[in-house]
């Protein structure tokens, strides 16, 4: 859209107070998200999407029609107000408009960036609908990081309240979103807070696991920061299972409630010949490697790394994307993603494959690997792969790739990163007896996260399997509640 289409439909709306007719809100384009040229974004580390101006912010906000029924709530896990805050935003009221998502939302920041809206508040708009597109919906989440990010910008963010002490003590286990959720809440409720991470650095899969580029890294460190100044502890380099087990945490260090939101860390694999060949790093490992240690910043870092020349990603998800988009930042000539269905399966975000279209990845679909070739020095050096063609659709609804007999074929590769999803780790099961878990490890909780253990609650992807930041939050502010509930009662 040219500079000046955009303050034509500007000046439209200037002095009228968000009070359109449907039918003008309907004539109004949709916003673009500026990003990065392609070219320079795929040898930097900086964020892709440069975020809305103030009067695309504006413009995007008034093509909300403002629906009775707001049907886009009921696609939000965590129910923002979503009409409202558009509405404030359309008027210019930019911080009231982050308040109104703050009542639902802590994250707002984050969650612009990261929800997948096409598959939840987008998918049920009014305006998507009528354009018969969810991609042409009210770009909710564009507008709720723009009014976050000035929240930020301008230093502006408020520091909760906290109610008055009540001597309860609380461990979260995991710095994640949905620890993080859970820590605020409770602290506000006048708990003392302390979260237990293992890692050195607390945040979860949003500091080791998403690229700075989608989500840049200070973003969530002035989150923490936020808990921190409302009085939050955080122990970090605490292995929950090793450091102390949550008997521990409850019968020697007098925790008097536990929220365990460990994640789904635990890495998933083909199990096809090679794996163990120098040169396969799972996309956790890798991503870990390059975000958390900062393997990118060879100049002030000594990470180790290999440094690649033909990389393959197997797999379709967004921890695909980020791992073949970070391969090619860290250097590597051409970077391959190898899916064995179609691009309309799928799982990652449109927009991410999009992306990693524009920054030259190439995509090789209806193919699977069946074993990773090694040289003399038990080295990578190429992957054999079999070509596949869609059938019936499956339990997922979506359609089965049968494998093409006799259609194998050789790819020389030198790295190979599997990207398959994520497990939970075991290590919490074995050292708390009485927890329940599913056959797959996931904590089995009831509808207010409590699991089979008196004090202990789970959240996040430990109970969910591998989710989304949002529900992940979500999950921990209903822990939160029945945990204070709970210690009112005792
Ligand atoms: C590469 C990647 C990209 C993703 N992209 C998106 C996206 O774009 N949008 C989206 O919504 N979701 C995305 N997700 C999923 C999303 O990040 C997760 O669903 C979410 O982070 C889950 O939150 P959580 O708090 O349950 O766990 P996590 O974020 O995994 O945090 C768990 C924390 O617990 C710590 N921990 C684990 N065990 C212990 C222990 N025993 N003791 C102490 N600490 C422990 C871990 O170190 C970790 O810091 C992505 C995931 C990955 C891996
Ligand atoms: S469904 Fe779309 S148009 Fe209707 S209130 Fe929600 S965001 Fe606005």
């Amino acid at each position: 859209m040219s500079d000046i289409d955009l303050k034509s439909i500007y000046a439209n709306l200037e002095g009228k107070d968000n009070q359109l007719k449907p039918k003008e809100r309907m004539t109004i384009p949709q916003m673009d998200m500026p990003a990065q040229d392609p070219v320079l974004r795929s040898k930097n580390q900086k964020e892709v999407a440069l975020g809305y101006t103030e009067e695309m912010a504006i413009i995007e906000a008034s093509r909300c029609l403002q629906c009775k029924n707001a049907p886009c709530i009921k696609g939000c896990p965590v129910g923002i107000n979503i009409p409202g805050f558009l509405d404030a935003a359309a008027k210019g009221n930019f911080q009231e408009s982050v308040d109104i998502i703050k009542e639902a939302s802590l994250l707002p920041a984050i969650c612009g960036r990261v929800c997948p809206q096409e598959t939840q508040c987008m998918e049920f708009c009014t305006v998507g609908k009528t354009l018969k597109d969810p991609m042409k919906s009210v770009a909710i989440g564009r507008v709720e990081r723009y009014v976050a990010d000035l929240e930020r910008e301008t230093n502006s963010i408020k520091i909760p309240a906290i109610k008055e002490s009540t001597g309860n003590k609380v461990a979260i286990i995991g710095s994640g979103p949905a620890g993080l959720a859970a820590a605020a809440d409770l602290r506000q409720d006048g708990h003392e807070v302390v979260v237990f991470e293992a890692f050195h650095k607390p945040g979860g899969v949003m500091i080791y696991g998403i690229p700075e580029f989608r989500l840049p890294k200070a973003i969530v460190e002035k989150e923490i920061d936020t808990l921190k100044e409302m009085g939050v502890k955080f122990e970090m380099n605490f292995l929950v299972g090793r450091t102390r087990t949550i008997a521990d945490l409850i019968e020697k260090d007098n925790f008097d409630a536990v929220f365990i939101g460990s994640g789904a860390g635990l890495p998933k694999f083909m199990n096809i010949p090679g794996e163990n060949l120098v040169g396969v790093f799972s996309a956790n490992e890798y991503l870990t490697r390059s975000n958390l240690m900062k393997a990118y910043d060879k100049e002030n870092v000594d990470t180790p790394i290999y440094q690649s020349k033909k990389v393959a990603v197997l797999g379709g998800g967004n921890v695909a994307m980020d791992a073949a988009r970070m391969a090619l930042r860290l250097g590597a000539e051409e970077v391959n993603v190898i899916y064995r269905r179609t691009r309309n399966e799928m799982p990652a975000r449109v927009e991410e494959i999009e992306h990693a279209m524009e920054e030259g990845i190439k995509f090789h679909f209806l193919t699977n690997p069946i074993r990773i070739l090694g040289d003399d020095n038990a080295r990578v050096n190429a992957i054999e792969c079999l070509k596949y063609e869609l059938g019936e659709p499956d339990d997922s609804g979506r359609r089965r790739p049968l494998p093409i007999s006799g259609s194998e074929f050789i790819m020389e590769m030198d790295t190979v990163i599997p990207a398959l999803g994520n497990g939970s780790n075991p290590l919490i099961k074995q050292t708390t007896q009485d927890l329940e878990t599913t056959k797959w490890g996931n904590i089995v909780v009831n509808e207010n996260n409590k699991s089979s253990m008196d004090r202990v609650y789970a959240g996040g992807d430990i109970v969910l399997g591998a989710a989304t930041v949002i529900l992940a939050m979500g999950e921990g502010r209903t822990a939160a509640k029945a945990i204070t509930d709970d210690l009112k009662n005792r």
